[in-house]
């Protein structure tokens, strides 16, 4: 056996085992091993109930009894519950977030029960105990007897799905480990590296981390696990970037004169963030390599005036531009800011989505030039884009097609850049010029210029975007709206709900948002709380009937019983296509004063005319996530409100709330998400493809920086990685510059 043997071939499985392993993408003996555990528990000796106490890790036999399945109240977790009873006492038995044990356990029937002893109100119980058909497996598969394995070591409790269980993987996992010849078991990670930073070996981490003697091991192999894969991400980004480097760019020479005319023709001035970033972006157009820079800003800060500067500086060397959005909406926005910043300059800008094509100006005869966009048929776009007549390109999707060919494009920038996928923006970027039959070198690459309003930690920044180089627009320009956010005790839900029957009185329009029912983000956090809340796909799916159903309570309330006199509608997930389509439009036309959705439905809303916005269950947010969704009743000249409902009166709960109202922007915001509530908070966290483990070593700089600067080190000295063939095998490609994929 070794770590590439498919894991079918090493253990007879079920047909729900093997279903289970390739939902969890587990498909060979390495891949098992690298499943780790999230949380620790030991197996405790057999005690009778009347002996046991509080904290306790027990095993009790006897008769399990009043099975039955609820919902607590307020998070509307399933919860499964029972009562086990041996000679001297009874115990309540508790399985938080795994309904089917329920079903799974025959009542009055005879068992064995392992777990931790805690209490509430009602007194002692047994949280999350493992049963004794699972236990009966455990130690046929440990070569023992009978009873209880011992309790020398902890036993990990894995993220799991349906029809595979934690004691499956601890059986599994030993048998792999006692097979594999760890002399041929090479550690990735250079000694060099895991020596200076007192990080276990693989070998060592391997066996602690699924069964660690001390839960200080498990702690150390975690975190030399975290190290490995935020220091791998930073390999392969650094690698691209260097490689990226190398390639010839497009000499932007800049003349500042003309550049000043054209920004001073904006009817405003640049911000300082906002100049500083153009002087990042000039100097990079300066270098001969392209450049490849990221421009974070929240909404608002003023990112296609930077955009459009750097743009003009392209264009005045002869240069072509492709802008692209992912949205026709975005893009014919952004087309028509361009139609105004450019039209004082004659420079043809061009428009294309799959639905229709415009230039700007028109020319009409007689007239030197028209200030309004024309519609134009897509071939002869095409023509004037393929011969450099139309230097600017703005597009959706549409503009990365195959059969778009520029003359000479020396500056591709992407506008909110996470909702393209890594191919998609690589392939704007290998648009450069070597299609067409210019004589220019087929390595020249273009300048790029990603932008995204998503505000996310430094930490995080520093790993996903390593390819890329870092400017921040934190400075939003003067003058604006400041949202007035309050946040609202549940004495005072009335007074909130009369200032939002004010404001819809005066004509304006607002939403609530219902809070998100999280049963799936909490059990992956690698601590060893005594709650288990065990990952599995059944859970999400739970939450998303949970969020629906508070959609539609707190529909039925508002609509009924607290603004009977306006118009209230709703929108959710499950509602069809067309009927969100119709609410949508019945919203945008003020049909509807109200709206009440679910915090994923309205990101996609954007109704200037919507000026509050109330959002139920705050605490369960995170604060980015609140900084974003209050962004959607920025759009007016009306002072906006957001209303902050919360149920909790925990001291550490109202503090981070009332970061919302002290924090300068969303980068802030995102911080205080990572440092006080971990990485589950951070929103997209799915597309990064980081587990949790990694998200967990963004909580530390230092060690994201030692990462960044080790790697950075091996590469100076070995840019091809000639001499790492393990680290060069190890990295995933999926950077912004290459469309390259994985292993
Ligand atoms: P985003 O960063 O979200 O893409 P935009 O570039 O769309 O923001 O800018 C938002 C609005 O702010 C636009 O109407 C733009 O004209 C305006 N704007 C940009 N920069 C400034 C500035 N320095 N002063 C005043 N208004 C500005
Ligand atoms: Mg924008």
């Amino acid at each position: 056996m070794n770590l590439s043997t498919p894991l079918t071939e090493i253990f007879r499985l079920k047909e729900s085992q093997k279903k289970a392993l390739e939902k969890l993408g587990l498909k060979t003996a390495k891949d098992l091993l690298r499943h780790f555990p999230f949380r620790y528990e030991k197996i405790g000796e057999i005690k009778a109930i009347a002996d046991i106490s509080k904290n306790d890790y027990v095993s009790v036999e006897g008769k399990i009894l009043k099975l039955e399945m609820e919902k607590t109240w307020r998070k509307k977790m399933p919860v499964a519950k029972g009562v086990i009873s041996d000679g001297s006492g009874s115990l309540r038995v508790v399985w938080f977030n795994q309904p089917y044990m329920a079903k799974m356990l025959s009542p009055e029937s005879n068992i064995c029960l392992s777990g931790k002893i805690q209490n509430d109100k009602n007194g002692l119980y047994l949280a999350n105990p493992l049963f004794s058909s699972e236990l009966t497996f455990l130690n046929s598969a440990f070569g023992k007897p009978s009873g209880f394995p011992k309790a020398d070591n902890y036993l990990g409790i894995y993220p799991e799905t349906r029809g595979i269980s934690s004691l499956w993987f601890q059986t599994a996992v030993k048998k792999v480990l006692s097979r594999i010849d760890f002399e041929k078991l090479k550690d990735p990670l250079p000694e060099e590296i895991f020596k200076k930073y007192h990080l276990p070996s693989l070998k060592f981490s391997l066996a602690a981390i699924h069964s660690p003697k001390k839960l200080s091991d498990a702690n150390a192999a975690k975190k030399r696990f975290a190290f490995e894969e935020i220091f791998l991400i930073q390999l392969s980004r650094l690698k691209e970037k260097i490689r990226y480097q190398k390639q010839s760019g497009f000499p932007v020479k800049i003349a500042e004169k003309e550049l000043g005319e054209f920004v001073s023709t904006f009817n405003f001035s640049l911000t300082q963030s906002q100049k500083k970033a153009l002087a990042h972006i000039l100097t990079d157009f300066k270098k001969p390599s392209p450049m490849a820079r990221l421009l974070e800003g929240d909404v608002g800060s003023g990112k296609t005036a930077v955009a459009a500067a750097a743009a003009f500086a392209a264009v005045k060397n002869g240069y072509q531009v492709g802008y692209m959005a992912p949205t026709e909406v975005l893009a014919r926005q952004h087309f028509k800011s361009f139609s105004n910043y450019f039209s004082p300059f004659k420079i043809k800008i061009g428009l294309i989505t799959s639905a229709e094509c415009l230039k700007f100006p028109s020319k009409i005869k007689g007239a030197e030039k028209q200030e309004t966009p024309t519609h134009i048929a897509r071939s002869q776009l095409l023509k004037w884009v393929a011969s450099g007549e139309t230097p600017i390109l703005i597009g959706t999707h549409a503009l990365i097609q195959d059969k778009i060919k520029f003359k000479n494009l020396a500056f591709a920038i992407i506008d909110e850049q996470h909702r393209f996928g890594v191919k998609q923006r690589a392939k704007l970027v290998g648009r450069g010029l070597t299609q067409t039959d210019t004589q220019i070198n087929a390595e020249v690459k273009p300048h790029l210029l990603s932008m995204t309003a998503t505000p996310i930690p430094r930490t995080l920044a520093l790993t996903i975007y390593g390819d890329l180089d870092l400017t921040l627009l934190d400075e939003m320009p003067p003058g604006r709206k400041k949202i007035e956010t309050i946040i609202v005790p549940p004495s005072q839900r009335e007074r909130a709900y009369e200032q939002m029957r004010y404001e819809i009185n005066q004509g304006r329009q607002a939403y609530v948002v219902c809070p998100r029912i999280n049963a799936d983000s909490r059990g992956s956090n690698m601590d060893n709380r005594g709650e288990n809340l065990r990952e599995s796909a059944g859970n999400l799916r739970l939450s998303a009937l949970y969020e629906i159903k508070a959609v539609k309570e707190e529909y039925e309330k508002l609509s009924k019983k607290i603004f009977p006199e306006f118009k209230v509608g709703m929108l959710h997930g499950k509602m069809l296509p067309k009927e969100k389509e119709k609410t949508m439009n019945e919203f945008r036309e003020g049909k509807i004063n109200l709206l009440v959705a679910t915090s994923v439905i309205e990101v996609g809303v954007d109704v200037p005319n919507a000026t509050s916005i109330l959002i139920e269950g705050a605490e369960r947010f995170g604060l980015a996530q609140l900084h974003q969704l209050r962004g959607r009743v920025l759009r007016s000249e009306h002072q906006p409100y957001c209303f902050i409902f919360t149920e909790s009166s925990s001291k550490r709960t109202l503090a981070r709330l009332n970061a919302l109202l002290t924090a300068k922007n969303g980068f802030e915001l995102a911080e205080y998400d990572l440092k006080f509530r971990g990485p589950g908070e951070l929103s997209g966290k799915k597309q990064w493809g980081i587990s949790d483990m990694g998200m967990e070593a963004l909580k530390n700089l230092k060690m994201v920086e030692a990462a960044r600067e080790e790697a950075q080190v091996i590469l100076e000295k070995d840019p091809e990685l000639k001499n790492y063939p393990l680290l060069s095998a190890k990295i995933k490609i999926s950077s912004a510059l290459s469309g390259a994929h994985f292993e």
